[in-house]
Protein backbone atom coordinates (compact mmCIF):
# COMPACT_ATOMS: atom_id res chain seq x y z
CA UNK A 1 0.00 0.00 0.00
CA UNK A 2 1.07 3.62 -0.88
CA UNK A 3 2.69 5.47 1.63
CA UNK A 4 1.29 8.65 3.39
CA UNK A 5 2.38 10.70 5.97
CA UNK A 6 1.22 13.84 8.21
CA UNK A 7 3.17 16.38 9.48
CA UNK A 8 2.23 17.40 12.86
CA UNK A 9 3.38 20.07 14.75
CA UNK A 10 1.94 19.06 18.21
CA UNK A 11 -1.04 17.38 20.34
CA UNK A 12 -3.03 20.45 20.46
CA UNK A 13 -5.97 22.88 20.35
CA UNK A 14 -8.01 19.77 19.61
CA UNK A 15 -4.92 18.41 19.18
CA UNK A 16 -3.51 15.28 20.43
CA UNK A 17 -3.68 17.19 23.80
CA UNK A 18 -7.05 19.04 23.93
CA UNK A 19 -8.26 18.31 27.00
CA UNK A 20 -11.96 19.75 26.70
CA UNK A 21 -15.36 19.95 29.40
CA UNK A 22 -16.20 22.65 31.53
CA UNK A 23 -17.62 23.22 34.84
CA UNK A 24 -16.10 21.61 37.20
CA UNK A 25 -13.78 19.18 35.75
CA UNK A 26 -11.76 18.65 32.24
CA UNK A 27 -12.02 15.57 30.12
CA UNK A 28 -9.01 13.63 28.43
CA UNK A 29 -10.11 14.31 24.74
CA UNK A 30 -7.09 13.59 22.31
CA UNK A 31 -6.33 15.04 18.82
CA UNK A 32 -4.49 18.14 16.65
CA UNK A 33 -5.30 18.68 13.39
CA UNK A 34 -2.44 16.51 11.15
CA UNK A 35 -3.06 13.71 13.93
CA UNK A 36 -6.54 13.34 13.27
CA UNK A 37 -5.49 13.60 9.55
CA UNK A 38 -3.22 10.40 9.68
CA UNK A 39 -6.13 8.16 11.35
CA UNK A 40 -9.11 9.67 9.31
CA UNK A 41 -6.49 7.92 6.43
CA UNK A 42 -5.41 4.76 8.47
CA UNK A 43 -8.98 3.93 9.61
CA UNK A 44 -9.68 4.12 5.85
CA UNK A 45 -6.77 1.90 4.93
CA UNK A 46 -4.44 4.26 4.28
CA UNK A 47 -0.67 3.79 5.28
CA UNK A 48 0.33 6.92 7.55
CA UNK A 49 2.78 8.39 9.87
CA UNK A 50 2.96 11.02 12.02
CA UNK A 51 5.89 13.79 12.51
CA UNK A 52 6.30 15.72 15.16
CA UNK A 53 7.75 16.09 18.65
CA UNK A 54 5.53 15.12 22.66
CA UNK A 55 6.79 15.77 25.80
CA UNK A 56 8.41 12.84 27.65
CA UNK A 57 5.19 13.18 29.76
CA UNK A 58 2.00 11.06 30.52
CA UNK A 59 0.51 13.35 27.77
CA UNK A 60 2.72 12.66 25.34
CA UNK A 61 2.96 8.96 25.73
CA UNK A 62 -1.10 8.79 25.92
CA UNK A 63 -1.08 10.32 22.40
CA UNK A 64 1.77 8.52 20.89
CA UNK A 65 -0.36 5.60 22.39
CA UNK A 66 -3.25 6.78 20.48
CA UNK A 67 -1.27 7.62 17.28
CA UNK A 68 0.03 3.60 17.36
CA UNK A 69 -3.33 2.08 18.38
CA UNK A 70 -4.87 3.76 15.34
CA UNK A 71 -2.31 1.89 13.16
CA UNK A 72 -0.59 5.67 12.41
CA UNK A 73 3.48 4.66 12.26
CA UNK A 74 5.11 6.41 15.39
CA UNK A 75 8.54 6.21 13.27
CA UNK A 76 8.93 10.30 12.78
CA UNK A 77 7.84 10.90 16.43
CA UNK A 78 10.49 12.41 19.06
CA UNK A 79 9.95 13.44 23.26
CA UNK A 80 11.46 16.17 24.83
CA UNK A 81 12.95 15.23 28.02
CA UNK A 82 12.12 19.12 29.41
CA UNK A 83 9.30 20.56 27.43
CA UNK A 84 5.96 19.38 28.61
CA UNK A 85 3.23 17.85 25.81
CA UNK A 86 1.06 21.18 24.40
CA UNK A 87 -2.45 21.50 26.37
CA UNK A 88 -5.62 23.09 25.28
CA UNK A 89 -8.51 23.61 27.99
CA UNK A 90 -11.37 24.07 26.13
CA UNK A 91 -14.82 25.28 27.58
CA UNK A 92 -18.15 25.85 26.37
CA UNK A 93 -19.36 29.17 27.02
CA UNK A 94 -23.08 29.73 28.32
CA UNK A 95 -23.54 31.27 24.49
CA UNK A 96 -22.56 27.66 23.17
CA UNK A 97 -19.19 28.78 21.22
CA UNK A 98 -16.01 27.32 22.63
CA UNK A 99 -13.28 29.26 24.32
CA UNK A 100 -9.82 27.92 24.20
CA UNK A 101 -7.04 28.12 26.89
CA UNK A 102 -3.55 27.50 25.41
CA UNK A 103 -0.88 25.56 27.24
CA UNK A 104 2.38 25.88 25.46
CA UNK A 105 5.37 28.22 26.48
CA UNK A 106 7.21 26.29 25.23
CA UNK A 107 5.51 23.23 24.66
CA UNK A 108 7.40 20.09 23.24
CA UNK A 109 6.09 20.67 19.32
CA UNK A 110 7.65 23.67 19.18
CA UNK A 111 11.11 22.35 20.15
CA UNK A 112 11.17 20.05 17.22
CA UNK A 113 14.73 20.83 15.40
CA UNK A 114 15.64 19.46 11.52
CA UNK A 115 17.81 17.15 13.10
CA UNK A 116 15.27 15.35 14.88
CA UNK A 117 13.87 14.61 11.75
CA UNK A 118 13.08 11.14 10.30
CA UNK A 119 14.27 11.46 6.30
CA UNK A 120 14.07 7.95 5.91
CA UNK A 121 10.40 8.14 6.97
CA UNK A 122 9.93 11.23 5.09
CA UNK A 123 11.59 10.53 1.78
CA UNK A 124 9.14 7.34 1.97
CA UNK A 125 6.04 9.12 1.60
CA UNK A 126 4.03 8.99 -1.57
CA UNK A 127 2.09 12.66 0.28
CA UNK A 128 3.08 15.20 2.69
CA UNK A 129 0.72 16.95 5.13
CA UNK A 130 1.28 19.88 6.46
CA UNK A 131 -0.49 22.83 8.67
CA UNK A 132 0.93 26.10 9.35
CA UNK A 133 1.26 25.85 13.52
CA UNK A 134 4.14 24.88 12.70
CA UNK A 135 5.19 27.97 11.38
CA UNK A 136 4.99 29.79 14.44
CA UNK A 137 8.12 29.57 15.84
CA UNK A 138 11.48 28.38 15.84
CA UNK A 139 13.29 25.93 15.86
CA UNK A 140 10.03 24.21 15.01
CA UNK A 141 9.34 26.38 11.75
CA UNK A 142 12.79 25.15 10.23
CA UNK A 143 11.85 21.70 10.99
CA UNK A 144 8.79 22.34 8.92
CA UNK A 145 10.55 23.60 5.64
CA UNK A 146 13.26 21.59 5.79
CA UNK A 147 10.68 18.14 5.81
CA UNK A 148 8.70 20.26 3.02
CA UNK A 149 11.76 20.20 0.99
CA UNK A 150 12.97 16.81 1.40
CA UNK A 151 9.40 15.38 0.45
CA UNK A 152 9.18 17.58 -2.52
CA UNK A 153 12.83 16.26 -3.28
CA UNK A 154 11.83 12.79 -2.87
CA UNK A 155 8.69 13.31 -5.25
CA UNK A 156 6.09 13.61 -2.29
CA UNK A 157 2.77 15.44 -2.80
CA UNK A 158 2.92 18.45 -0.76
CA UNK A 159 -1.00 18.91 0.81
CA UNK A 160 -1.48 22.04 2.73
CA UNK A 161 -4.35 22.71 5.31
CA UNK A 162 -3.46 26.43 7.07
CA UNK A 163 -5.47 25.18 10.28
CA UNK A 164 -5.74 29.37 11.34
CA UNK A 165 -5.47 29.58 14.68
CA UNK A 166 -5.74 33.12 15.86
CA UNK A 167 -5.14 33.06 19.04
CA UNK A 168 -1.61 30.92 18.81
CA UNK A 169 -0.37 33.85 16.71
CA UNK A 170 1.53 37.29 17.42
CA UNK A 171 -1.13 39.16 15.18
CA UNK A 172 -3.64 38.34 13.09
CA UNK A 173 -1.18 40.18 9.96
CA UNK A 174 1.64 37.97 11.25
CA UNK A 175 -0.48 34.98 10.69
CA UNK A 176 -1.61 35.80 7.32
CA UNK A 177 1.88 36.42 6.39
CA UNK A 178 3.28 33.12 7.84
CA UNK A 179 0.58 31.18 6.04
CA UNK A 180 1.29 32.33 2.53
CA UNK A 181 4.52 32.71 2.87
CA UNK A 182 4.49 28.30 2.00
CA UNK A 183 1.77 29.04 -0.01
CA UNK A 184 3.42 28.51 -3.66
CA UNK A 185 4.71 25.06 -2.47
CA UNK A 186 1.69 23.14 -1.84
CA UNK A 187 0.23 21.01 -4.69
CA UNK A 188 -3.43 20.44 -2.90
CA UNK A 189 -4.70 23.22 -0.59
CA UNK A 190 -7.58 23.06 1.47
CA UNK A 191 -9.26 26.01 3.15
CA UNK A 192 -12.68 25.96 5.09
CA UNK A 193 -15.31 29.25 4.26
CA UNK A 194 -13.61 31.37 7.03
CA UNK A 195 -10.35 30.67 6.39
CA UNK A 196 -11.07 31.78 2.99
CA UNK A 197 -12.25 35.10 3.88
CA UNK A 198 -9.23 35.97 6.26
CA UNK A 199 -6.66 35.04 4.09
CA UNK A 200 -8.22 36.85 1.13
CA UNK A 201 -9.71 40.07 3.06
CA UNK A 202 -13.42 39.38 1.48
CA UNK A 203 -15.99 38.75 2.66
CA UNK A 204 -17.73 36.62 -0.41
CA UNK A 205 -17.28 32.91 -0.81
CA UNK A 206 -17.13 32.88 -4.68
CA UNK A 207 -15.47 31.49 -7.28
CA UNK A 208 -13.19 34.79 -7.90
CA UNK A 209 -12.19 35.16 -4.00
CA UNK A 210 -11.15 31.41 -4.01
CA UNK A 211 -9.31 31.34 -7.60
CA UNK A 212 -7.91 34.77 -6.14
CA UNK A 213 -5.73 32.11 -4.18
CA UNK A 214 -4.59 30.16 -7.16
CA UNK A 215 -1.46 29.64 -7.76
CA UNK A 216 0.48 27.52 -10.52
CA UNK A 217 1.86 24.73 -9.09
CA UNK A 218 -1.10 23.83 -7.65
CA UNK A 219 -3.36 20.69 -8.73
CA UNK A 220 -6.21 21.18 -6.44
CA UNK A 221 -7.53 23.89 -4.68
CA UNK A 222 -10.92 22.83 -1.87
CA UNK A 223 -12.88 25.31 -0.27
CA UNK A 224 -15.32 23.17 2.38
CA UNK A 225 -18.57 24.74 3.20
CA UNK A 226 -19.97 22.86 6.38
CA UNK A 227 -23.13 20.90 5.54
CA UNK A 228 -22.82 22.48 2.43
CA UNK A 229 -20.11 20.33 1.04
CA UNK A 230 -17.25 21.77 -0.64
CA UNK A 231 -16.10 23.71 -4.11
CA UNK A 232 -13.37 22.46 -6.01
CA UNK A 233 -10.71 24.13 -8.53
CA UNK A 234 -8.05 22.33 -10.88
CA UNK A 235 -6.11 24.21 -13.75
CA UNK A 236 -9.25 23.06 -16.30
CA UNK A 237 -12.46 22.85 -14.27
CA UNK A 238 -14.08 23.97 -11.02
CA UNK A 239 -17.68 23.11 -9.55
CA UNK A 240 -19.52 22.44 -6.67
CA UNK A 241 -19.88 18.92 -4.66
CA UNK A 242 -22.78 18.86 -2.18
CA UNK A 243 -22.66 17.70 1.33
CA UNK A 244 -24.71 15.40 3.35
CA UNK A 245 -27.38 16.11 5.64
CA UNK A 246 -26.77 14.73 8.76
CA UNK A 247 -27.38 15.49 12.81
CA UNK A 248 -24.61 17.00 13.76
CA UNK A 249 -23.44 17.10 17.26
CA UNK A 250 -19.70 18.05 17.28
CA UNK A 251 -18.05 19.79 13.92
CA UNK A 252 -14.38 19.04 15.10
CA UNK A 253 -11.98 17.18 13.32
CA UNK A 254 -14.69 17.23 9.95
CA UNK A 255 -12.23 19.70 8.05
CA UNK A 256 -9.56 16.64 9.02
CA UNK A 257 -11.58 13.83 7.96
CA UNK A 258 -12.65 15.26 4.78
CA UNK A 259 -8.83 15.43 4.00
CA UNK A 260 -7.46 12.56 5.56
CA UNK A 261 -10.72 10.38 3.04
CA UNK A 262 -9.29 12.75 -0.04
CA UNK A 263 -5.25 11.81 -0.03
CA UNK A 264 -5.84 8.32 1.07
CA UNK A 265 -8.36 8.53 -2.26
CA UNK A 266 -5.31 10.27 -4.38
CA UNK A 267 -2.84 7.72 -3.21
CA UNK A 268 -5.20 4.87 -4.81
CA UNK A 269 -5.38 6.67 -8.08
CA UNK A 270 -3.57 9.85 -9.17
CA UNK A 271 -5.94 10.70 -11.89
CA UNK A 272 -8.63 11.85 -9.68
CA UNK A 273 -6.65 15.47 -10.01
CA UNK A 274 -7.55 15.38 -13.95
CA UNK A 275 -10.68 13.61 -14.52
CA UNK A 276 -13.25 15.82 -13.04
CA UNK A 277 -15.67 12.73 -12.56
CA UNK A 278 -13.71 10.69 -11.00
CA UNK A 279 -12.61 14.02 -8.18
CA UNK A 280 -16.24 15.06 -7.69
CA UNK A 281 -16.88 10.84 -6.76
CA UNK A 282 -13.90 11.02 -4.51
CA UNK A 283 -15.20 14.63 -3.21
CA UNK A 284 -18.71 13.22 -2.32
CA UNK A 285 -16.71 10.18 -0.37
CA UNK A 286 -14.82 13.09 1.56
CA UNK A 287 -17.80 14.92 2.48
CA UNK A 288 -19.42 11.74 3.38
CA UNK A 289 -16.39 11.38 6.35
CA UNK A 290 -16.56 14.86 6.91
CA UNK A 291 -20.57 14.71 7.70
CA UNK A 292 -20.30 11.37 9.59
CA UNK A 293 -17.22 13.09 11.90
CA UNK A 294 -19.65 15.69 12.79
CA UNK A 295 -22.46 13.02 14.25
CA UNK A 296 -20.18 11.56 17.25
CA UNK A 297 -18.61 13.94 20.35
CA UNK A 298 -14.77 14.74 19.44
CA UNK A 299 -12.28 13.84 16.05
CA UNK A 300 -10.40 10.80 17.08
CA UNK A 301 -13.51 8.41 17.67
CA UNK A 302 -15.89 10.07 15.24
CA UNK A 303 -13.50 9.46 12.07
CA UNK A 304 -15.18 7.10 9.72
CA UNK A 305 -14.71 3.82 8.23
CA UNK A 306 -15.08 2.71 4.62
CA UNK A 307 -18.02 0.41 5.91
CA UNK A 308 -19.80 3.54 8.02
CA UNK A 309 -19.36 5.57 4.31
CA UNK A 310 -21.29 3.17 2.71
CA UNK A 311 -23.77 2.98 4.90
CA UNK A 312 -24.92 6.54 4.58
CA UNK A 313 -24.83 6.07 0.69
CA UNK A 314 -27.39 3.64 0.93
CA UNK A 315 -29.23 5.50 3.62
CA UNK A 316 -29.44 8.31 0.74
P1 LIG B 1 -13.31 22.58 8.95
O1 LIG B 1 -13.55 21.47 9.95
O2 LIG B 1 -11.92 22.56 8.40
O3 LIG B 1 -13.76 23.94 9.42
P2 LIG B 1 -15.78 22.22 7.49
O4 LIG B 1 -16.53 22.57 8.74
O5 LIG B 1 -16.10 23.00 6.26
O6 LIG B 1 -14.20 22.25 7.68
O7 LIG B 1 -16.05 20.68 7.24
C1 LIG B 1 -15.36 19.89 6.32
C2 LIG B 1 -16.34 19.02 5.57
O8 LIG B 1 -17.08 18.21 6.49
C3 LIG B 1 -17.37 19.82 4.78
O9 LIG B 1 -16.89 20.11 3.49
C4 LIG B 1 -18.54 18.85 4.76
O10 LIG B 1 -18.40 17.90 3.74
C5 LIG B 1 -18.45 18.13 6.11
N1 LIG B 1 -19.28 18.80 7.13
C6 LIG B 1 -18.89 19.72 8.05
N2 LIG B 1 -19.93 20.12 8.84
C7 LIG B 1 -21.00 19.43 8.40
C8 LIG B 1 -22.40 19.37 8.80
N3 LIG B 1 -22.87 20.12 9.80
N4 LIG B 1 -23.23 18.54 8.12
C9 LIG B 1 -22.78 17.77 7.10
N5 LIG B 1 -21.48 17.78 6.68
C10 LIG B 1 -20.60 18.58 7.31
Amino acid sequence: MASLSTYADRLRADGVGRVAGGGAGFLKAPGGAPANVAIAAARLGGKTAFVGKLGDDEFGHMLAGILKENGVSGDGITFDKGARTALAFVTLRADGEREFMFYRNPSADMLLTPGELNLDLIRSAKVFHYGSISLIVEPCRAAHLKAMEVAKQAGALLSYDPNLRLPLWPSAEEARKQIMSIWDKAEVIKVSDNELEFLTGSNKIDDESALSLWHNNLKLLLVTLGEQGCRYYTKNFHGTVDGFHVKAVDTTGAGDSFVGALLCKIVDDWSVLEDEAKLKEVLKFANACGAITTTKKGAIPALPTQAEVLSLFKGK
